[in-house]
C-alpha cells in the first residue's frame, strides 16, 4: 500500500494554502482533487474581494482571520506579482433610516482592528461616484479585489515547488482509522488505497461529506449542513463605478452589490437563496434579473 506523511483533500484555495504551508515545514504532501482541475468550485465562483474585515464579530476567528489575511495578501500579491487594485469601498445609505447603522458598522470595524473607516455624506459620496444614489457612505480604504485564479495558481507553483503533488480526479471515499494514522480509500480509476499519518479535510462544499466518510467518528461532532448559493450578473458597457458599492447590510447577508475585476467586467450580486436538500446546484435563473435590477436600481 502507498504510504505518504500527510493528505489534504481537496484542491481549492484553503487546500493549496495548507498544502503549501506543510510542506514548507518539511511535510511530504499528497493532495487529492475529486475533480480533473483545481478550484472547480467555490474558489472560482466568488467575488474575489480582498475584503476589510467590517462586519464580522469581534474576537471571532472570521474577524482576527480576515484581517490579518487583508494585509498578508496584500503583501503577497506585491512579492508575487499577482494582479490586485486597492479599488476601496462604499457602503451605501439607501434609505434615512440605514444612516443609524452606519456608526454601528463603524463600531464594529473597529473592534476587529479596522481603524481607516470614515462616515461621509451623500454630496461627498457622489461627488466619488457620480452615478451613486444615497443618503450617506461609509467609504473604506483598505477594501480591494484580486485576480483570484492567479493568487492560486502562484500557491500552486510555490506548493510544487516544495515537493506538493497533486491527484486530480481522485475523490477520496473512505477513511478509516488506524493506529498510526489513516488508511484512505479513492474513487479513482485505479481504486487507489493509501496510508497517511496526517488527513486534513479541506473539501468545502464536499467537506461534510468527506467528514461522513471517517468510519467510526461521531456524527455528532459534524456540523450541520446549510447550503446557501449566490447569482451574480454581469453588464457590459462602461463601468458605471470606480469602488465597490454595497448597501448597509441586512441581518442575513451584504445584499446585492457591485464589484468590478481586473479586466475591466462588472457585476452584480450574489443575491442568497437557501438550497434545501443541501445539494450543489449551479444552475442560474435568468428570471432572478428584475429583482437584481429592481434592488440595484434604489442606489444606481
Ligand atoms: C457567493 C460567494 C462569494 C464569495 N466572495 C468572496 C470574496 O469576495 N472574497 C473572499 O475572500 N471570499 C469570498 N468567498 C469565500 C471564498 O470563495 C471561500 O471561502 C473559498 O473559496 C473556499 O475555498 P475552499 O478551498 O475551502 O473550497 P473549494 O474552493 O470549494 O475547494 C474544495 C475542493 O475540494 C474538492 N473536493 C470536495 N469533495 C472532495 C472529495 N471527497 N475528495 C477530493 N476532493 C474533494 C472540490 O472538488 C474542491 O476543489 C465567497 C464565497 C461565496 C459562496
Amino acid at each position: 500500500m502507498n504510504e505518504v506523511q500527510t493528505v489534504v483533500v481537496g484542491a481549492g484555495v484553503i487546500g493549496i494554502a495548507v498544502a503549501r504551508k506543510l510542506a514548507r515545514q518539511g511535510h511530504e504532501v499528497l493532495i487529492l482533487e475529486a475533480e480533473q482541475r483545481i478550484a472547480q468550485h467555490t474558489s472560482s465562483r466568488n467575488s474575489q474581494v480582498i475584503h476589510a474585515g467590517i462586519y464580522y464579530e469581534p474576537g471571532s476567528w472570521r474577524a482576527k482571520l480576515c484581517v490579518k489575511g487583508k494585509k498578508m495578501l496584500y503583501d503577497y500579491c506585491v512579492d508575487r506579482h499577482v494582479p490586485f487594485e486597492n479599488t476601496q469601498k462604499l457602503i451605501v445609505a439607501i434609505e434615512e433610516n440605514h444612516l443609524r447603522k452606519i456608526p454601528l458598522l463603524i463600531k464594529n470595524a473597529k473592534a476587529n482592528g479596522v481603524n481607516d473607516l470614515t462616515q461621509i455624506s451623500a454630496a461627498e459620496a457622489i461627488a466619488f461616484e457620480p452615478a451613486l444614489a444615497c443618503k450617506g457612505a461609509v467609504l473604506s480604504p483598505s477594501t480591494g479585489i484580486i485576480d483570484a485564479p492567479a493568487f492560486i495558481s502562484s500557491l500552486l507553483g510555490e506548493a510544487e515547488a516544495e515537493g506538493v503533488f497533486v491527484a486530480l480526479g481522485s475523490p477520496l471515499e473512505r477513511v478509516v482509522f488506524l493506529d498510526s494514522g489513516f488508511e484512505l480509500s479513492c474513487g479513482d480509476a485505479h481504486g487507489t488505497v493509501l496510508k497517511c499519518k496526517n488527513f486534513i479535510n479541506a473539501a468545502g462544499l464536499g467537506a461534510w461529506n468527506v467528514a461522513r466518510s471517517i468510519e467510526g467518528f461521531p456524527f455528532i461532532k459534524i456540523p450541520q449542513q446549510h447550503f446557501a448559493k449566490g447569482s451574480w450578473f454581469s453588464m457590459t458597457g462602461p463601468a458605471p463605478f470606480e469602488r465597490l458599492i454595497y448597501p448597509v447590510p441586512d441581518d442575513e447577508s451584504l445584499g446585492v452589490h457591485y464589484t468590478c475585476d481586473l479586466g475591466g467586467g462588472f457585476r452584480f450580486g450574489p443575491n442568497l437563496q437557501y438550497i434545501d436538500p443541501p445539494r450543489v446546484d449551479y444552475s442560474m435563473d435568468a428570471d432572478q434579473a428584475n429583482d437584481f435590477e429592481h434592488s440595484v436600481r434604489r442606489w444606481w
